[in-house]
């Protein structure tokens, strides 16, 4: 079975986030970027279920631009086998699933493990949209992927427990933070992945129709925290969670 994998260039996670001086989006330029946290999971799982014979060939793909290819070698170092860049950028979550179904239409591929979200946008919006343009099965918010030779079983994580769901393949799987750890890739696989082959493909010649329907009107900082103060005892903790905060009753 062919497996893809979408994979998403972002800020690194650990990076401040700057809001643009316009508030038109977010600092992208000069910037730590790397592969979305959930994106790597994915990756992860991907490599193995290969490890357990479950799956032959990992497809990585990623919209952006020319940088994205950075992403894909990352993930081919990490393990997988080839990847596909579809030159676009700013794409909408709909643009994006439409794209990939048009790759795991042509690539006929059985699964597709993907984030949960992009942290960049928060959209959790690509994996629903990719199973309702592929009429596939779908799992959210994996924590848990067993996959069978017809069916996948995915746990997930929801309020006050685990839900298991098995569902008929092909699937759209999205990964939670709890699936696995990712790995690092080794130096030797770095070498390796230099010489994977990382197709490009114009968005135009998979047919996609990439007009927004969403326009951003304004991105702000959240509100900076007043500073905290130091309380010298217990009981003047109490007075300020009382009186002040108003937190707590009398
Ligand atoms: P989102 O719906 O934007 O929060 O993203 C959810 C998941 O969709 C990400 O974790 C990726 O697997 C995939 N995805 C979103 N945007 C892209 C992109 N530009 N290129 C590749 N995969 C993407």
């Amino acid at each position: 079975m062919k497996i893809l994998v979408p994979v998403k260039r972002v800020v690194d996670a650990y990076v401040k986030v700057r809001v643009k001086a316009d508030n038109s989006g977010v600092e992208t330029n000069n910037v730590k970027m790397s592969m979305n946290p959930f994106c790597e999971i994915a990756v992860e799982a991907a490599i193995r279920l290969k490890e357990a014979g479950k799956v032959d060939d990992i497809i990585l793909v990623s919209i952006g631009g020319k940088q994205a290819v950075e992403t894909l070698r990352t993930g081919l170092a990490m393990g997988a086998d080839r990847a596909i860049h579809i030159e676009a950028t700013d794409l909408e979550p709909l643009a994006v699933a439409k794209a990939l179904h048009a790759i795991a239409t042509k690539e006929e591929v059985g699964l597709v493990i993907m984030g949960k979200q992009a942290v960049d946008n928060d959209h959790n919006q690509t994996g629903q949209m990719l199973a309702a343009l592929t009429d596939w099965s779908l799992a959210t918010f994996c924590s848990g992927v067993d996959v069978g030779d017809d069916t996948v079983e995915a746990t997930r994580e929801i309020d006050g427990g685990l839900q298991v769901l098995s569902v008929p393949l092909p699937a759209v799987l999205t990964v939670d933070l709890r699936l696995n750890e990712p790995r690092y890739a080794s130096l030797p696989n770095i070498m390796k992945a230099r010489k994977k082959p990382i197709d490009t493909v114009a968005l135009a010649d998979l047919g996609v129709d990439d007009t927004p329907r969403v326009r951003t009107v304004r991105v702000e900082e959240p509100p900076a925290r007043a500073a905290g103060v130091v309380v010298d005892s217990v009981a003047a903790l109490v007075d300020k969670l009382q009186n002040e905060a108003k937190v707590i009753g009398q």
